[in-house]
């Protein structure tokens, strides 16, 4: 069984998509029983909807490629280096 600390930091990670099919069975069983949890899921759901949109050309037409770029990437990259 996860821990809510092991599934906030996949979730936060991003690696969900990437994970075993064992691993989102186990996540999924988590967040049928864990509030907190699920709405922590909603939370990084937003946020990462919210990033798109900045990157988005017609509803951001103030940002540079360049920072357009550096949020794309970030949004990318897997955030395993994040202090505990
Ligand atoms: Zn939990």
């Amino acid at each position: 069984m996860l821990s809510c600390k092991d599934v906030s930091a996949i979730v936060a990670s991003g690696e969900l998509q990437q994970a075993s099919t064992w691993r989102r069975i186990n996540i999924t069983f988590h967040l049928m029983m864990c509030q907190t949890c699920r709405h922590f899921v909603d939370q990084v759901r937003d946020i990462r909807q919210a990033s798109r949109r900045l990157v988005d050309d017609e509803k951001a037409p103030g940002l540079s490629k360049e920072a357009k770029q550096r949020i794309t990437e970030q949004l990318q990259k897997p955030t395993s280096n994040h202090g505990e």
